[in-house]
Protein backbone atom coordinates (compact mmCIF):
# COMPACT_ATOMS: atom_id res chain seq x y z
CA UNK A 1 0.00 0.00 0.00
CA UNK A 2 1.23 3.23 -1.05
CA UNK A 3 -0.48 5.36 1.58
CA UNK A 4 -0.10 9.55 1.76
CA UNK A 5 2.87 11.64 0.20
CA UNK A 6 3.14 14.58 1.03
CA UNK A 7 5.56 16.88 -1.18
CA UNK A 8 7.05 20.13 1.46
CA UNK A 9 7.90 19.90 4.56
CA UNK A 10 7.36 23.31 5.72
CA UNK A 11 4.66 24.69 8.08
CA UNK A 12 1.91 23.27 5.86
CA UNK A 13 3.48 19.69 5.37
CA UNK A 14 4.22 19.34 8.46
CA UNK A 15 1.81 20.65 10.23
CA UNK A 16 -0.90 18.10 8.06
CA UNK A 17 1.21 15.37 9.03
CA UNK A 18 0.71 16.17 12.47
CA UNK A 19 -3.11 16.75 12.25
CA UNK A 20 -3.23 13.61 10.55
CA UNK A 21 -1.47 11.21 13.15
CA UNK A 22 -4.15 12.72 15.53
CA UNK A 23 -6.74 10.63 13.75
CA UNK A 24 -4.76 7.97 11.86
CA UNK A 25 -1.95 5.95 13.33
CA UNK A 26 -1.71 3.41 10.89
CA UNK A 27 -1.73 4.96 7.09
CA UNK A 28 1.98 5.09 5.46
CA UNK A 29 2.66 8.48 5.20
CA UNK A 30 5.67 10.03 3.20
CA UNK A 31 7.03 13.35 3.33
CA UNK A 32 9.65 14.29 0.45
CA UNK A 33 11.22 17.67 0.49
CA UNK A 34 14.12 19.16 -1.78
CA UNK A 35 15.60 21.49 1.86
CA UNK A 36 16.70 19.45 4.50
CA UNK A 37 14.05 18.39 6.31
CA UNK A 38 14.40 20.42 9.74
CA UNK A 39 11.28 21.61 11.26
CA UNK A 40 11.56 25.90 12.10
CA UNK A 41 9.04 28.71 12.36
CA UNK A 42 9.24 30.40 9.13
CA UNK A 43 8.18 34.02 10.49
CA UNK A 44 11.52 33.72 12.50
CA UNK A 45 13.20 34.59 9.75
CA UNK A 46 12.89 38.46 9.67
CA UNK A 47 12.95 38.94 13.42
CA UNK A 48 15.97 36.76 14.21
CA UNK A 49 18.90 38.69 12.83
CA UNK A 50 18.43 41.26 16.23
CA UNK A 51 18.64 38.45 18.35
CA UNK A 52 21.85 37.29 16.72
CA UNK A 53 20.29 33.62 15.73
CA UNK A 54 22.28 31.83 13.34
CA UNK A 55 19.85 29.38 10.56
CA UNK A 56 21.03 26.54 13.05
CA UNK A 57 19.32 27.86 16.06
CA UNK A 58 16.45 28.51 14.01
CA UNK A 59 15.54 24.73 14.06
CA UNK A 60 13.02 23.61 16.60
CA UNK A 61 13.34 19.72 15.29
CA UNK A 62 15.48 18.04 12.96
CA UNK A 63 14.11 15.48 9.75
CA UNK A 64 15.32 12.45 12.35
CA UNK A 65 13.14 13.85 15.62
CA UNK A 66 10.11 14.61 12.92
CA UNK A 67 10.07 11.31 11.06
CA UNK A 68 9.78 9.64 14.72
CA UNK A 69 7.08 11.86 16.15
CA UNK A 70 5.07 11.28 13.01
CA UNK A 71 5.85 7.34 12.54
CA UNK A 72 6.33 8.86 8.87
CA UNK A 73 9.13 8.34 6.17
CA UNK A 74 11.01 11.79 5.26
CA UNK A 75 12.63 11.83 2.62
CA UNK A 76 15.12 14.67 2.61
CA UNK A 77 17.65 16.40 0.13
CA UNK A 78 15.31 14.89 -2.58
CA UNK A 79 13.34 17.55 -5.05
CA UNK A 80 9.84 16.34 -6.85
CA UNK A 81 10.78 16.87 -10.43
CA UNK A 82 7.40 15.39 -11.82
CA UNK A 83 3.96 13.79 -11.25
CA UNK A 84 2.08 11.40 -12.99
CA UNK A 85 -1.69 11.71 -11.89
CA UNK A 86 -2.75 8.63 -14.00
CA UNK A 87 -0.03 6.37 -12.61
CA UNK A 88 -0.54 8.27 -9.06
CA UNK A 89 3.11 8.55 -9.13
CA UNK A 90 5.79 11.44 -8.11
CA UNK A 91 8.86 10.90 -10.11
CA UNK A 92 12.09 12.68 -7.55
CA UNK A 93 15.10 14.24 -9.64
CA UNK A 94 17.28 11.20 -8.75
CA UNK A 95 15.10 8.95 -10.58
CA UNK A 96 13.22 6.99 -7.98
CA UNK A 97 9.33 6.89 -8.28
CA UNK A 98 6.88 6.73 -5.38
CA UNK A 99 3.68 5.53 -5.51
CA UNK A 100 0.58 7.43 -3.32
CA UNK A 101 -3.09 6.85 -2.57
CA UNK A 102 -3.45 10.15 -2.00
CA UNK A 103 -0.83 12.82 -2.87
CA UNK A 104 -0.69 16.32 -0.82
CA UNK A 105 1.63 19.43 -2.59
CA UNK A 106 2.60 21.84 -0.06
CA UNK A 107 5.31 23.49 -1.77
CA UNK A 108 5.15 26.65 -0.66
CA UNK A 109 5.97 29.89 -2.53
CA UNK A 110 8.90 31.84 -4.61
CA UNK A 111 10.35 34.82 -3.67
CA UNK A 112 9.49 36.80 -7.09
CA UNK A 113 12.76 38.56 -8.07
CA UNK A 114 13.24 41.56 -10.25
CA UNK A 115 16.41 42.17 -12.76
CA UNK A 116 18.44 45.09 -12.48
CA UNK A 117 20.87 46.78 -14.62
CA UNK A 118 24.66 46.98 -13.26
CA UNK A 119 27.46 44.73 -11.94
CA UNK A 120 26.08 44.22 -8.27
CA UNK A 121 22.72 43.13 -9.66
CA UNK A 122 23.37 39.49 -9.02
CA UNK A 123 24.57 40.21 -5.48
CA UNK A 124 20.46 40.50 -4.58
CA UNK A 125 19.66 38.22 -1.92
CA UNK A 126 15.89 37.64 -0.55
CA UNK A 127 14.84 35.33 2.83
CA UNK A 128 12.46 32.25 1.96
CA UNK A 129 13.68 29.71 3.98
CA UNK A 130 16.73 28.54 6.11
CA UNK A 131 19.27 27.99 3.67
CA UNK A 132 19.03 31.93 2.33
CA UNK A 133 18.80 33.34 5.89
CA UNK A 134 22.15 31.83 6.32
CA UNK A 135 23.24 33.09 2.77
CA UNK A 136 21.79 36.04 4.11
CA UNK A 137 23.79 36.32 7.28
CA UNK A 138 27.11 35.79 5.81
CA UNK A 139 26.67 38.75 3.45
CA UNK A 140 25.93 41.22 6.32
CA UNK A 141 28.55 40.10 8.54
CA UNK A 142 30.62 43.28 9.19
CA UNK A 143 28.42 44.95 6.89
CA UNK A 144 26.91 48.43 8.12
CA UNK A 145 24.32 49.62 6.04
CA UNK A 146 22.07 47.72 4.46
CA UNK A 147 19.04 47.92 1.19
CA UNK A 148 15.90 46.55 1.66
CA UNK A 149 14.07 46.71 -1.80
CA UNK A 150 10.04 46.47 -1.12
CA UNK A 151 8.40 48.41 1.36
CA UNK A 152 5.73 45.72 2.01
CA UNK A 153 4.90 43.92 5.47
CA UNK A 154 7.92 41.71 5.10
CA UNK A 155 10.49 44.09 3.80
CA UNK A 156 9.13 46.44 6.64
CA UNK A 157 10.13 43.60 9.14
CA UNK A 158 13.58 42.64 7.63
CA UNK A 159 14.06 46.70 8.27
CA UNK A 160 13.06 46.82 11.80
CA UNK A 161 15.11 43.68 12.44
CA UNK A 162 17.83 44.63 10.95
CA UNK A 163 18.20 48.03 12.07
CA UNK A 164 17.66 46.42 15.48
CA UNK A 165 21.06 44.14 14.83
CA UNK A 166 22.73 47.39 14.73
CA UNK A 167 22.94 48.21 10.88
CA UNK A 168 21.86 51.53 9.10
CA UNK A 169 18.73 50.40 6.92
CA UNK A 170 17.73 52.31 3.64
CA UNK A 171 13.97 51.06 2.40
CA UNK A 172 12.80 51.33 -1.54
CA UNK A 173 9.88 51.24 -3.09
CA UNK A 174 7.43 52.41 -5.53
CA UNK A 175 4.56 52.82 -2.90
CA UNK A 176 3.49 56.34 -1.59
CA UNK A 177 3.71 54.36 1.89
CA UNK A 178 4.72 51.35 3.38
CA UNK A 179 2.56 48.11 3.70
CA UNK A 180 0.79 49.72 0.06
CA UNK A 181 -0.94 46.62 -0.65
CA UNK A 182 -2.48 46.17 2.55
CA UNK A 183 -3.69 49.46 4.77
CA UNK A 184 -4.64 52.36 3.35
CA UNK A 185 -2.37 55.08 3.14
CA UNK A 186 -2.34 57.09 6.90
CA UNK A 187 -2.24 53.77 8.40
CA UNK A 188 1.25 52.81 6.21
CA UNK A 189 2.55 56.53 6.61
CA UNK A 190 1.91 55.83 10.66
CA UNK A 191 4.70 52.91 10.39
CA UNK A 192 6.65 55.17 8.13
CA UNK A 193 7.04 57.38 10.86
CA UNK A 194 7.56 54.91 13.47
CA UNK A 195 10.79 53.77 11.45
CA UNK A 196 12.05 56.61 11.10
CA UNK A 197 11.58 57.69 13.97
CA UNK A 198 14.02 54.38 15.14
CA UNK A 199 16.60 55.52 12.59
CA UNK A 200 15.06 54.02 9.42
CA UNK A 201 15.50 55.68 6.06
CA UNK A 202 12.63 55.43 3.10
CA UNK A 203 12.99 56.30 -0.66
CA UNK A 204 9.37 55.86 -1.65
CA UNK A 205 7.33 56.27 -5.40
CA UNK A 206 10.66 55.34 -6.49
CA UNK A 207 12.42 52.17 -7.59
CA UNK A 208 16.25 51.17 -8.02
CA UNK A 209 17.66 51.20 -11.56
CA UNK A 210 20.69 50.30 -11.70
CA UNK A 211 23.49 48.99 -9.09
CA UNK A 212 26.88 49.29 -9.54
CA UNK A 213 29.87 47.44 -7.68
CA UNK A 214 32.08 49.94 -5.96
CA UNK A 215 35.12 48.65 -3.77
CA UNK A 216 33.46 46.26 -1.39
CA UNK A 217 30.18 47.94 -1.53
CA UNK A 218 27.24 48.68 -3.93
CA UNK A 219 26.24 51.89 -4.96
CA UNK A 220 22.10 51.42 -6.28
CA UNK A 221 20.70 54.38 -8.28
CA UNK A 222 17.06 55.10 -8.19
CA UNK A 223 14.89 56.47 -10.53
CA UNK A 224 14.31 59.75 -9.05
CA UNK A 225 18.48 60.69 -8.80
CA UNK A 226 19.58 59.36 -5.39
CA UNK A 227 22.02 57.03 -5.00
CA UNK A 228 21.90 54.56 -2.00
CA UNK A 229 25.12 53.10 -0.82
CA UNK A 230 24.91 49.87 1.08
CA UNK A 231 26.87 46.85 1.96
CA UNK A 232 24.66 44.27 1.22
CA UNK A 233 20.77 44.51 -0.65
CA UNK A 234 17.70 42.21 0.34
CA UNK A 235 14.65 42.08 -1.89
CA UNK A 236 11.39 41.86 -0.68
CA UNK A 237 9.10 42.45 -3.62
CA UNK A 238 6.69 39.85 -3.01
CA UNK A 239 6.24 35.87 -2.91
CA UNK A 240 4.21 33.66 -6.15
CA UNK A 241 2.74 30.48 -4.87
CA UNK A 242 5.10 27.39 -6.36
CA UNK A 243 2.72 26.22 -9.12
CA UNK A 244 5.18 24.50 -11.44
CA UNK A 245 4.90 21.10 -10.26
CA UNK A 246 0.89 21.02 -10.42
CA UNK A 247 1.11 22.95 -13.56
CA UNK A 248 3.80 20.50 -15.31
CA UNK A 249 0.87 17.64 -14.15
CA UNK A 250 -2.04 19.28 -15.63
CA UNK A 251 -3.60 20.53 -12.88
CA UNK A 252 -5.77 23.59 -12.79
CA UNK A 253 -3.72 26.86 -11.49
CA UNK A 254 -3.82 30.21 -11.39
CA UNK A 255 -2.73 32.79 -9.01
CA UNK A 256 -1.94 29.44 -7.00
CA UNK A 257 -3.21 25.64 -7.06
CA UNK A 258 -6.46 25.71 -7.37
CA UNK A 259 -8.11 24.21 -5.11
CA UNK A 260 -12.02 23.81 -3.07
CA UNK A 261 -12.68 24.02 0.00
CA UNK A 262 -11.87 20.33 0.86
CA UNK A 263 -8.19 21.23 -0.14
CA UNK A 264 -8.94 18.85 -3.68
CA UNK A 265 -6.98 19.78 -6.53
CA UNK A 266 -8.51 19.37 -9.97
CA UNK A 267 -7.06 16.03 -10.38
CA UNK A 268 -8.53 12.79 -8.29
CA UNK A 269 -6.71 12.18 -4.98
CA UNK A 270 -4.43 15.30 -5.01
CA UNK A 271 -4.70 17.67 -2.32
CA UNK A 272 -2.77 21.20 -1.90
CA UNK A 273 -2.67 23.89 0.99
CA UNK A 274 -0.11 26.35 1.99
CA UNK A 275 1.64 28.93 0.02
CA UNK A 276 1.16 27.63 -2.92
CA UNK A 277 -2.69 27.05 -3.14
CA UNK A 278 -5.66 29.50 -4.04
CA UNK A 279 -8.28 27.85 -1.70
CA UNK A 280 -11.36 28.63 -2.84
CA UNK A 281 -10.36 31.97 -4.66
CA UNK A 282 -8.27 32.84 -1.95
CA UNK A 283 -4.09 33.33 -1.64
CA UNK A 284 -3.45 33.51 1.54
CA UNK A 285 0.37 33.01 2.49
CA UNK A 286 0.45 33.12 6.09
CA UNK A 287 0.55 30.69 9.19
CA UNK A 288 -3.24 30.91 10.36
CA UNK A 289 -4.73 29.86 7.01
CA UNK A 290 -2.67 26.91 7.05
CA UNK A 291 -3.32 25.56 10.53
CA UNK A 292 -7.21 25.87 9.66
CA UNK A 293 -6.84 24.38 6.07
CA UNK A 294 -4.35 21.49 7.76
CA UNK A 295 -6.88 20.22 9.89
CA UNK A 296 -9.82 20.19 7.47
CA UNK A 297 -7.50 18.17 5.25
CA UNK A 298 -6.34 15.73 8.03
CA UNK A 299 -10.20 14.77 8.67
CA UNK A 300 -10.75 14.36 4.95
CA UNK A 301 -8.01 11.94 4.86
CA UNK A 302 -8.56 10.05 7.52
CA UNK A 303 -12.18 9.81 6.35
CA UNK A 304 -14.47 12.26 7.16
CA UNK A 305 -15.12 15.06 4.19
CA UNK A 306 -14.55 18.03 6.09
CA UNK A 307 -14.03 21.45 4.27
CA UNK A 308 -12.19 24.52 4.99
CA UNK A 309 -13.74 27.25 7.09
CA UNK A 310 -11.64 30.62 8.22
CA UNK A 311 -12.16 32.80 10.81
CA UNK A 312 -11.08 36.06 11.26
CA UNK A 313 -7.47 36.18 11.23
CA UNK A 314 -5.88 39.12 11.88
CA UNK A 315 -1.99 39.11 10.76
CA UNK A 316 0.60 41.38 13.35
CA UNK A 317 3.27 42.69 11.32
CA UNK A 318 6.24 42.06 13.47
CA UNK A 319 7.75 45.84 13.16
CA UNK A 320 8.15 46.31 17.03
CA UNK A 321 9.59 49.66 16.80
CA UNK A 322 6.16 50.93 15.53
CA UNK A 323 3.77 47.72 15.82
CA UNK A 324 1.01 47.11 13.26
CA UNK A 325 -1.87 44.47 12.86
CA UNK A 326 -4.15 43.93 9.85
CA UNK A 327 -7.67 42.68 9.13
CA UNK A 328 -7.78 43.22 5.71
CA UNK A 329 -11.76 43.42 4.44
CA UNK A 330 -13.10 40.62 2.22
CA UNK A 331 -12.31 41.54 -1.78
CA UNK A 332 -16.21 41.97 -2.36
CA UNK A 333 -16.83 43.94 1.35
CA UNK A 334 -18.65 46.90 1.39
CA UNK A 335 -17.67 50.15 2.99
CA UNK A 336 -14.96 52.06 3.28
CA UNK A 337 -11.92 53.57 5.62
CA UNK A 338 -12.53 55.88 8.12
CA UNK A 339 -9.06 56.72 9.80
CA UNK A 340 -8.33 58.54 13.42
CA UNK A 341 -5.53 58.51 15.40
CA UNK A 342 -4.85 56.45 18.39
CA UNK A 343 -1.73 57.24 20.23
CA UNK A 344 1.39 57.43 18.18
CA UNK A 345 -0.42 55.49 15.43
CA UNK A 346 -4.10 55.10 13.99
CA UNK A 347 -6.72 53.30 14.29
CA UNK A 348 -8.27 52.50 10.35
CA UNK A 349 -11.70 50.47 10.24
CA UNK A 350 -13.59 49.45 7.01
CA UNK A 351 -17.11 48.99 7.19
CA UNK A 352 -20.58 50.45 5.61
CA UNK A 353 -21.65 52.00 9.00
CA UNK A 354 -23.07 48.95 10.35
CA UNK A 355 -20.68 45.92 9.80
CA UNK A 356 -17.06 46.17 10.41
CA UNK A 357 -15.67 44.44 7.45
CA UNK A 358 -12.03 45.20 8.48
CA UNK A 359 -9.45 47.15 10.32
CA UNK A 360 -6.16 48.04 10.62
CA UNK A 361 -4.40 49.54 13.78
CA UNK A 362 -0.44 50.68 14.10
CA UNK A 363 1.30 51.45 17.09
CA UNK A 364 1.39 50.34 20.67
CA UNK A 365 -1.85 52.08 22.13
CA UNK A 366 -4.37 50.98 19.11
CA UNK A 367 -2.66 47.07 19.06
CA UNK A 368 -4.31 47.20 21.97
CA UNK A 369 -7.80 46.61 20.36
CA UNK A 370 -7.09 43.86 18.15
CA UNK A 371 -8.65 41.61 20.34
CA UNK A 372 -11.79 43.50 20.70
CA UNK A 373 -12.29 44.20 17.02
CA UNK A 374 -11.63 40.73 15.63
CA UNK A 375 -14.57 39.87 17.31
CA UNK A 376 -16.60 42.33 15.57
CA UNK A 377 -15.71 41.22 11.86
CA UNK A 378 -17.18 38.45 9.97
CA UNK A 379 -14.86 35.54 9.18
CA UNK A 380 -13.05 35.06 5.84
CA UNK A 381 -14.35 31.59 4.26
C1 LIG B 1 10.31 36.33 6.22
C2 LIG B 1 8.93 35.82 6.41
C3 LIG B 1 8.22 36.19 7.56
C4 LIG B 1 6.91 35.74 7.74
N1 LIG B 1 6.23 36.14 8.86
C5 LIG B 1 4.95 35.71 9.05
C6 LIG B 1 4.23 36.08 10.22
O1 LIG B 1 4.72 36.82 11.08
N2 LIG B 1 2.95 35.61 10.37
C7 LIG B 1 2.36 34.80 9.43
O2 LIG B 1 1.21 34.41 9.61
N3 LIG B 1 3.03 34.43 8.31
C8 LIG B 1 4.32 34.85 8.10
N4 LIG B 1 4.99 34.46 6.99
C9 LIG B 1 4.34 33.50 6.06
C10 LIG B 1 4.45 32.06 6.57
O3 LIG B 1 5.73 31.85 7.09
C11 LIG B 1 4.16 31.11 5.41
O4 LIG B 1 2.80 31.29 5.06
C12 LIG B 1 4.39 29.64 5.73
O5 LIG B 1 5.58 29.40 6.40
C13 LIG B 1 4.36 28.83 4.42
O6 LIG B 1 4.51 27.48 4.68
P1 LIG B 1 4.42 26.41 3.49
O7 LIG B 1 4.63 25.08 4.15
O8 LIG B 1 3.22 26.62 2.67
O9 LIG B 1 5.67 26.73 2.54
P2 LIG B 1 7.24 26.60 2.77
O10 LIG B 1 7.60 26.81 4.18
O11 LIG B 1 7.86 27.47 1.74
O12 LIG B 1 7.56 25.07 2.44
C14 LIG B 1 7.65 24.59 1.13
C15 LIG B 1 8.28 23.21 1.18
O13 LIG B 1 8.18 22.60 -0.11
C16 LIG B 1 9.41 22.02 -0.47
N5 LIG B 1 9.45 21.93 -1.94
C17 LIG B 1 9.16 22.89 -2.85
N6 LIG B 1 9.26 22.42 -4.10
C18 LIG B 1 9.65 21.12 -3.98
C19 LIG B 1 9.94 20.08 -4.92
N7 LIG B 1 9.84 20.24 -6.24
N8 LIG B 1 10.33 18.88 -4.44
C20 LIG B 1 10.42 18.65 -3.10
N9 LIG B 1 10.15 19.59 -2.17
C21 LIG B 1 9.77 20.81 -2.60
C22 LIG B 1 10.43 22.93 0.17
O14 LIG B 1 11.68 22.26 0.30
C23 LIG B 1 9.75 23.18 1.52
O15 LIG B 1 10.00 22.11 2.40
C24 LIG B 1 6.30 34.90 6.77
C25 LIG B 1 7.01 34.53 5.61
C26 LIG B 1 8.31 34.98 5.44
C27 LIG B 1 9.07 34.59 4.20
Amino acid sequence: MSGIVIIGTGLAGYTLAREFRKLDKDTPLTLVTADDGAFYSKPMLSNAFASGKDAEALISQTPEAMAGQLDARILAGRRVESIDTGARKVMLEDGEALGYDRLVLAVGAEPIRLSYEGDGADAVLSVNNRQDYARFREAIEGVERVAVIGPGLIGCEFANDLHGSGREVDVIGPDTAPLGRLVPEAAGRALQKGLEGAGIRFHLETVVDRIDRVDSRFRLKLDNGETVEAGAILSAVGLRPDTRLAEAAGLEVDRGIVVDRGLATSAEHVYALGDCAQVAGLVLPFVMPIMHAARALAKTLAGETTEVSYPPMPVVVKTPAHPVVVSPPGSGAAGEWTVEPVGDGVRALFGDGEALNGFVLTGAEAVKQKQALTKQVPGVL
